[in-house]
């Protein structure tokens, strides 16, 4: 590995794996995937991974995560089956109240192409009859869903290497330095270098953007997740908190805490989770929980996506997001665009670094 690569992508989650395989598409550039840990060990291994849209704002970000889940059906018939399956989502309301908002969130994404129905009680409890009867309502779409992010990333890796990408797995970057137009990479396991190079190093983005002398402003979010024993098949659609994945376990829980890179499972949170559940479906109240895991969202300081080119640093690229997993098909293929032609077809100068007024250079 001695050559200097066209692209190195730092990072082999989710995010940085597609953005290997869809530039890998055209074998036309040597490409080196580089992880200090292997390609699930981070975020993407400790996940939900609803392909979420409906109700992402602003509506713009909507747009962006819909075209995404839009192209997920194109990708398994490249990369393979994924389990990606387009349920339908559902957010319930709890209170009547809640109505005026969701009225407003069908009419404003409705701009953006994302259809919303806003339900009655009786009409989500006929969609999704194991639901609370307690619910007041929800808002609904087709466009959502879900798929395995297990399968997703390994067959994201395994294309991506069909297509010559070279992997090189528990080797930590340490040190980035740019002499004239080369990168060169220091890591555990010795020098790399490349004409362009993409972090997508999730909850780590931080330390590496000091590699390049810039703040990337993402917080680290502790999620926790309770998953129950495989279950008959009871639950059709994704429901904003809960979602029945192929095997019949229930994923269950959205908790965030602000508790640095801590994966601990905790009582009280777990407790909480299991109260929401049984809140949202009482059936779960008879499930046993199996296991339970927690994963640390990449959370940008203003919520959204951080895509593109770092400022004043041509040939390093950022890419750093909260919904990876909804997001990663159509990042992956922006990513290339702009790595191959300087420019996406989707304007992304609203993800750029380069909006936090706080981006400060060493
Ligand atoms: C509980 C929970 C639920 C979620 N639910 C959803 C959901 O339903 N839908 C959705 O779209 N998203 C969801 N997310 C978010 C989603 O999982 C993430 O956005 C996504 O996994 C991030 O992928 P990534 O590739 O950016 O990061 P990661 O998967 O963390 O990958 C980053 C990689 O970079 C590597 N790395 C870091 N530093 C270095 C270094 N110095 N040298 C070499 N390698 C390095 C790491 O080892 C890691 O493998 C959820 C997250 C959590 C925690």
């Amino acid at each position: 590995m001695d050559n200097v690569f066209d692209v190195i992508v730092v990072g082999s989650g989710v995010v940085g794996s597609s953005i290997a395989y869809h530039l890998s598409e055209s074998k036309k550039h040597e490409i080196l995937l580089i992880d200090k840990g292997f390609p699930l060990s981070g975020t993407s291994g400790s996940t939900q991974a609803w392909v979420w849209v409906h109700s992402k704002v602003p509506s713009w970000y909507g747009e962006l995560s819909m075209y995404s889940a839009e192209l997920y059906p194109f990708l398994e018939k490249k990369i393979g089956d994924v389990e990606y399956k387009r349920t339908g989502g559902i957010a319930p309301f709890f209170n009547e109240a809640e109505r005026e908002s969701a009225l407003r969130l069908a009419e404003q994404q409705a701009e953006v192409g994302i259809e919303i129905d806003v339900l009655s009680r009786d009409d989500v409890l006929e969609k999704e009859p194991n639901l609370s009867p307690n619910v007041a309502g929800a808002t609904f779409s087709k466009i959502d869903g879900n798929v395995n992010p297990f399968r997703l990333v390994e067959l994201y890796v395994k294309a991506a290497r069909k297509n010559g990408v070279q992997c090189s797995f528990y080797n930590q970057v340490n040190d980035i330095e740019k002499y004239g137009d080369i990168f060169h990479l220091k890591t555990s396991k010795g020098s790399f270098r490349a004409k362009k190079v993409v972090l997508a190093g999730g909850a780590w983005s931080k330390e590496l953007g000091k590699m390049f002398g810039v703040d990337i402003p993402v917080r680290q979010v502790r999620g926790q997740i309770l998953v129950t024993e495989p279950l008959q098949p009871f639950l059709q659609y994704t429901i904003g908190g809960v979602r029945q994945a192929d095997n019949g376990e229930v994923l269950i829980g959205y908790s965030k805490e602000e508790v640095g890179y801590d994966r601990r499972s905790t009582l009280d949170v777990i407790q909480q989770t299991a109260r929401m559940a049984i809140d949202f479906v009482p059936a779960l109240s008879k499930a046993n929980v199996v296991r339970c895991f927690s994963g640390i969202r990449v959370m940008p300081e203003d919520g959204l996506p951080i895509i593109g080119e770092i400022p004043k640093m041509e040939g390093a690229y950022v890419t750093a997001m909260h919904s990876g997993i909804t997001l990663s098909p159509l990042v992956g293929t922006l990513m290339t665009e702009l790595l191959t032609e300087g420019e996406t077809s989707i304007d992304l100068s609203r993800y750029s670094l380069e909006r936090f007024e706080e981006v400060q250079r060493r």
